[in-house]
């Protein structure tokens, strides 16, 4: 699914909306209500837009407030987006907690299965859009994995009319009762069903405004908008439309039968097998061929017109559009073809007979299987929504073809895809736009997380809480760690005894780490085809691939936050070189991991550059020394943006600033203080000497960080006895700075 990043541009053109005292205007018209067209330029800062989205899309935020919001630049922009929604309690708000929405569990419930289903034939007998009503019967084809004389199916909020079992083959009919209660259909039937046989589960059912709701109307089931409708089923709605075994892991094919009302269109999941005319009703077939998780079934009716086109490769193209937008859409969806065979060539051979994208009111897309759903007001003619095309398309892939096992992996879908739509924008834009792009997640990311009023809450990529299975995180975080990966396997390319290079030099090495990165997104896309995937699987293959390299998965899939790094440098010349001095930390914060990971250093000096590969120490700061050719030379850390990081020049040496000893003189001991200043931890010992200036205690300190320090000394030697009474030195060492100080010990 994407919630869309721009789809409020015409809320914004009416612009100039109010914001009175820091109060955001009154709530006014939902989202997707209309207004003037304009072009995507006349948002001052699309950043902040990725960041609305979610939250519009949510119901939380008017299209009237993002207008408010707009006017500010992003950091203020965040703070009063945080004011303006308040605490957010973890799981009892939106962005996805409906009033009907079951929470996913957080990881897979323990146990194995009872029943398998391997097919869903679903008929749609009758829509009447004015009732918003439907009548339906859906025929279950499941085995049993254990003996059975009782199974549950999901089917929530529709009125159960039948329920008869048969065993698969045969056709012999069981005996069968069925209760149907808190969204669970429980069928009792006897003779048992023994493991490994199969049963036809056959439910006729019905409802009139049914579904996932919430404020604002229907969300998930059989969803009548104003244009058409569309069946919607992630995460947990398929149960508002079908009897289903409604987990991601249970994939089944599909048939959809839909007797289309008179004088509209249809369109569905999968490929179209059969298509009648019966008493002037169109009654329609399609067949998903291949098994897929419950939440990608769908069907779509509304005022169609069928564009179509093929890919150079081959790959055929259908989109349903309203007549009305045929213009408009043939020149948003021109790169579709590119699109389809840039991708076959990242991940495989497009797995399916057919593409297609189907629009009705909805606030972004969403990726059913062969046949995207895409909101209607996406379709502008100027390809704004390019990357919402790109997202749901790379999701045939990430998704659909391999299924996060479970929602606590969803970024293996969502951020991968949103990670998808970026290397298509390198792809036909070239690599400033993805830079451009880097940037701006980057600058969302760590200007919500400097405040923590923002709306937008730091969690982990992987196994977030069930609330924020949609989250920013996952999307924008998610596909950053990817492409962060990306530059890892670019400087991890290099080898370690290579001096600094000239930068086309580097570029070309750097060549076999992307191959590096790329075969993992292949096989990400084509090892598990058809099947499951999880993190644990991920990181198998990323280790394969490119080494072991926990710190980096632990800190930036598992953990929270970015690195804040300090550098300085310093040049000393002669003998024909510039001896360039470079030290480089992370800065010390309460609560962050310490991050390690190769970074790319480039030297520059003037127009001349060369690039140095470094790592980046978990631990310690890290000084290097590189001799240059005369001249002044700067250090650039990381210019092409592959770490999500902050890093500014410091003054190169930590300043230490001792207190005096005190008490002083003691007969019980000495404390010793002073304050750490600037930006690098550094190492600490403490030595004390007598008056003939032996040492008789030492000890190190370890590692301190910036601020105040303190240490003692309670009077013993190394040896165990106490110090006679006398005059004695203290020398504290903190990094490359000691001091020495008078102590008086009383006997
Ligand atoms: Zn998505």
């Amino acid at each position: 699914m994407h919630p869309t990043r721009r789809w409020l541009l015409p809320a914004l053109a009416a612009a100039a909306l109010v914001l009175v005292a820091g109060r955001l205007g009154p709530a006014a018209d939902a989202p997707g209500s209309g207004g003037t067209q304009v072009p995507a330029g006349e948002f001052h800062d699309p950043g902040l837009l990725r960041v609305l989205t979610p939250f519009l899309e949510a119901g939380r935020l008017t299209p009237q407030d993002a207008t408010a919001l707009s006017q500010f630049p992003l950091d203020r922009a965040l703070r009063l987006l945080g004011a303006h929604l308040g605490p957010q309690q973890d799981c009892d708000e939106p962005p996805f907690s409906h009033d009907c929405m079951e929470l996913p569990d957080l990881i897979r419930p323990p146990g194995p299965d009872s029943i398998d289903v391997t097919h869903y034939t679903i008929e749609i007998l009758e829509l009447n859009e004015s009732a918003k009503s439907f009548r339906a019967v859906t025929n279950v084809h499941l085995t049993g994995l254990k003996p059975l004389d009782a199974l549950d199916l999901d089917l929530a909020k529709v009125t159960v009319t039948d329920v008869g079992m048969t065993l698969r083959g045969t056709g012999a009919p069981f005996n069968s009762t069925f209760t149907h209660r808190d969204s669970v259909l429980h069928v009792d039937f006897f003779p048992t069903l023994t493991p490994g046989s199969s049963a036809d589960i056959q439910v006729a059912y019905q409802g009139t405004n049914v579904g996932c709701q919430d404020t604002r109307g229907l969300r998930g089931g059989i969803v009548f908008t104003t244009e058409g409708v569309h069946a919607f089923s992630e995460p947990t709605y398929a149960r508002y439309w079908y009897p289903c075994h409604d987990v991601p892991w249970d994939k089944a094919t599909f048939t959809l039968i839909v007797n289309v009302p008179p004088g509209r269109k249809a369109s569905a999941a999968g490929i179209l097998t059969d298509s009648v005319t019966v008493n002037g009703q169109d009654v329609m077939t399609w067949v998903v061929p291949q098994r897929v998780s419950p939440y990608l079934a769908s069907f779509y009716v509304n005022d169609y017109v069928m564009l179509t086109d093929t890919s150079p490769g081959g790959v055929p193209l259908e989109y349903f559009v309203y007549p009305q937008l045929v213009d408009n859409a043939q020149t948003d969806f021109a790169n579709l073809p590119d699109m389809v065979d840039f991708f076959s060539g990242l991940l495989g051979a497009y797995p399916n007979p057919r593409y297609a994208m189907s629009l009705n009111v909805f606030g972004g897309g969403m990726e059913h299987q062969m046949n995207s759903l895409i909101g209607s007001n996406l379709i502008r003619g100027n390809r704004t929504y390019e990357t919402v095309f790109s997202h749901e398309l790379a999701h045939m892939w990430f998704g659909n073809l391999v299924t996060p096992e479970y929602w606590n992996d969803v970024w293996l879908k969502e951020g991968f895809a949103t990670y998808c739509e970026l290397l298509y924008t390198e792809h036909r834009y070239g690599f400033d736009e993805r830079k451009a792009t880097v940037a701006l997640i980057d600058t969302v990311y760590k200007a919500a997380l400097a405040d923590p009023d923002s709306p937008i809450k730091d969690h982990p990529v992987a196994e977030p809480s069930p609330c924020k299975i949609f989250s920013w995180v996952v999307y924008d975080k998610g596909a950053r760690v990817l492409d962060m990966l990306r530059g890892v396997a670019r400087l991890q390319s290099i080898p370690v005894s290579v001096e600094p290079i000239p930068s086309r030099e580097f570029e070309a090495w750097t060549r076999a780490g992307d191959e590096t990165f790329f075969r993992i997104l292949n096989r990400m896309a084509t090892e598990h085809a058809y099947g499951m995937i999880t993190t644990d699987d991920f990181l198998a293959i990323a280790r394969s691939e490119i080494g072991n390299f926990d710190q980096f998965f632990d800190t930036w899939i598992f953990d929270l936050a970015y690195p804040v790094i300090a550098l300085d440098w310093k040049q000393e010349h002669g003998d024909g070189v510039t001896r360039l001095r470079v030290r480089m930390c992370q800065v010390w914060q309460d609560g962050v991991p310490r991050f390690a990971m190769p970074v790319h250093i480039r030297y520059r000096s003037g127009s001349w550059t060369l690039d140095d590969r470094l790592f980046l120490n978990p631990a310690a700061t890290l000084e290097w020394a590189v001799d240059l050719p005369p001249g002044t030379w700067e250090v650039e850390f990381d210019p092409d943006d592959w770490l999500l990081d902050t890093h500014r020049r410091v003054p190169y040496f930590a300043n230490f600033a001792p207190a005096p000893p005190y008490p002083n003189p003691s007969s019980t001991g000495f404390t010793f203080s002073g304050e750490l200043q600037g930006e690098f931890p550094a190492d600490g010992s403490l030595a004390v000497y007598d008056i003939q200036g032996r040492r008789v205690w030492d000890a190190g300190l370890g590692t301190f960080k910036p601020g105040p320090v303190t240490a003692g000394w309670d009077g013993t030697r190394n040896d165990g006895r106490r110090a006679p009474g006398g005059v004695y030195f203290a020398r504290m060492r903190v990094g490359s700075q000691s001091f020495l100080q008078r102590l008086v010990v009383l006997p």
